[in-house]
């Protein structure tokens, strides 16, 4: 197999109905491995739970958002894989982001399944501390990235983090590299922090099969963030994680968003290639002012459209991953 070929969507489908802006189909990817689109009220529209179907029991990869609709969606894919719900034994969270994460509460209520995240992410959610996430000393801190008061109010009236708290909590804190407790399967954690900082990702080593997460997907490039009490150099943790997948680069991956594909290498080449693009952009900004803030840079910036006219969720994901470049260059590139 040729490592460096191109990148290919492996399911037709699923390709397609990105390309239509629809819902995919329930994917079989393998025989005991399924794909199931959990719709998402979010331009992305859905997020992939993946089930394991094996002897030791099923395990579901991410299972979404919750809500009725996403829970028919869960629903409808055991059945397609003629899985029975109580036949679940575990659920496995990539990141602490509600579209990969809201519908595990429930759904381990209803099957008594344990519930896995990455152990980095579990210890930088026990570190959000309540008072720091209020949202006057969140304004404190876009106020600190240059935004004006106002809209430093603003952003901090949208951040999540707080909501991040009231979750169940999970069972099983994974380590990286460790084997899930699934019996007589080899899925390996991989932690690649970046996307948030305690992200994983899953290799199936008998299917070759990447579950990637957030952090890798075919066509979008991953949002980071300086995120409070995470890693100084989240962009630079990103890197890292895109480096650490190489060995893996034979793997069919099976991204949350989008489309599966092989070409694991020639994907990993263009999100850095791109990243090292904005890296540049970012520091021709502020080549004559080297005290630039986040906001400075950000309003400077090339967007999809123009920052100005950016909601204000929007506005304060590009301040934040402005801010991860800005600390980036500061930090690695000094
Ligand atoms: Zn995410």
């Amino acid at each position: 197999m040729n490592a460096m070929r191109e990148l290919v969507p492996t399911a037709a489908a699923q390709a397609e109905a990105w390309a239509r802006r629809a819902l995919p189909p329930v994917d079989r990817v393998r025989p005991d491995v399924w794909a199931i689109p959990v719709p998402l009220d979010l331009p992305i529209r859905f997020t992939y739970a993946y089930l394991i179907n094996v002897a030791a029991g099923a395990v579901l990869i991410d299972p979404g958002a919750s809500g009725p609709e996403a829970e028919a969606a869960l629903d409808a894919g055991f059945a397609a894989a003629g899985v029975p719900l109580d036949a679940l034994r575990g659920i496995v969270v990539t990141h602490y982001h509600f579209d990969h994460w809201e519908g595990a509460d429930d759904l381990a209520a209803r099957t008594g399944a344990w519930i896995g995240i990455g152990e980095h992410e579990q210890q930088w959610i026990d570190r959000l501390d309540s008072d720091q996430l209020h949202a006057d000393a969140a304004a404190v801190r876009f106020r600190a990235h240059g935004a004006p008061a106002d809209r430093a109010e603003a952003f901090a009236a949208v951040e999540d983090y707080r909501f991040t708290r009231l979750h169940v909590e999970p069972t099983h804190r994974l380590r990286d590299r460790a084997l899930l407790p699934v019996p007589g399967e080899r899925l390996r954690v991989l932690w690649t922090p970046g996307h948030s900082p305690g992200h994983i990702c899953l290799y199936d080593e008998k299917r070759k099969l990447l579950f990637s997460g957030d952090h890798v997907l075919p066509r979008i490039t991953p949002h980071v963030a300086l995120n409070p009490f995470g890693s100084p150099d989240p962009l630079g943790q990103y890197l890292g994680s895109l480096e650490a997948l190489l060995p893996f680069a034979d793997a069919e991956v099976l991204p949350a968003h989008e489309y599966r594909f092989s070409g694991l290498h020639a994907r990993l080449a263009q999100l850095t290639a791109g990243i090292e693009e904005r890296l540049d952009e970012v520091a021709a900004a502020t080549a004559g002012t080297p005290d630039a803030s986040a906001w400075d840079i950000a309003r400077q910036l090339t967007w999809s459209r123009p920052f100005e006219s950016f909601e204000v969720p929007s506005q304060r994901m590009a301040l934040v991953e402005s801010a991860a470049h800005l600390a980036h260059l500061r930090l690695a590139r000094s």
